[in-house]
């Protein structure tokens, strides 16, 4: 495995395997000799958590949640929070790598998301702006709608089987541009795009993605 970015991550030449310094903290071990030798790794974290049904309670918290935002909105009266811009996904290489990253890590950054999946006036005076006759209750009813029948336990109530159930337009801002420690290393690090391979997760659990070519 390639040495680079030796902030981001040690590597430790041993003879049958290499602890790699991940960014969110962990270490995990990643065997030398392999058919990714060459390739830059990205490194993040992996989510094992398992799909269960949503529960009506789950349901009802996040009404209350909507409701208490959608009533602090009316009461703000014409003092509304500035309707904050869709972050855009990273394009070109780097968006590749993010979606194989998220796709093998299955979303362990949204597992805060709870039952109120950070939905906040902000989002709502977005998605109010972009249509402007929605009244509150069609609100309510667009995100109800989104819930899967479906979700991962003790993770986001939005946390489907194929990841967020909401279009980005409906994200909270923090979803839209947030990234863990690995990815955003590697992002910030506008790095010239060169064969990568993600490490999800560790130890048995660790899943690699195949050698991503620019
Ligand atoms: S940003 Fe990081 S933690 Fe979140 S889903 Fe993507 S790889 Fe996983
Ligand atoms: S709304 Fe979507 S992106 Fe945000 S925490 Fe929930 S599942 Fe994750």
């Amino acid at each position: 495995m390639r040495r680079r970015h030796a902030g981001l991550r040690r590597v430790f030449e041993d003879e049958s395997t290499s602890d790699v310094s991940a960014a969110n903290g962990s270490l995990i071990c990643v065997p030398r000799k392999n058919a990714e030798h060459d390739s830059f790794p990205v490194m993040v974290p992996r989510s094992e958590k398992r799909l269960a049904p949503v529960s009506p309670e789950r349901i009802r918290r996040l009404r209350k949640h909507l409701i208490d935002v959608l009533l602090g909105l009316r009461r703000g009266g014409a003092i509304k929070p500035a309707a904050s811009a869709v972050a855009p996904q990273p394009d070109g290489f780097s968006g590749v790598v993010v979606r194989a990253a998220c796709a093998l890590c299955k979303g362990v950054c949204c597992r805060h998301g709870d039952d109120h999946g950070y939905i906040d006036d902000q989002a709502l005076v977005r998605v109010r702006r972009a249509s402007p006759r929605l009244s509150d209750e069609a609100m309510l009813e667009l995100y109800l709608q989104r819930v899967p029948a479906v979700a991962y336990r003790d993770s986001c109530i939005f946390h489907g089987k194929k990841g967020c159930t909401l279009d980005r337009s409906m994200r909270a801002d923090i979803c839209n541009s947030y990234f863990c420690g690995g990815l955003k290393a590697y992002i910030d690090s506008g790095a010239a795009p060169e064969p990568t391979v993600v490490i999800a997760g560790d130890t048995e659990k660790m899943r690699l993605s195949p050698v991503l070519i620019p």
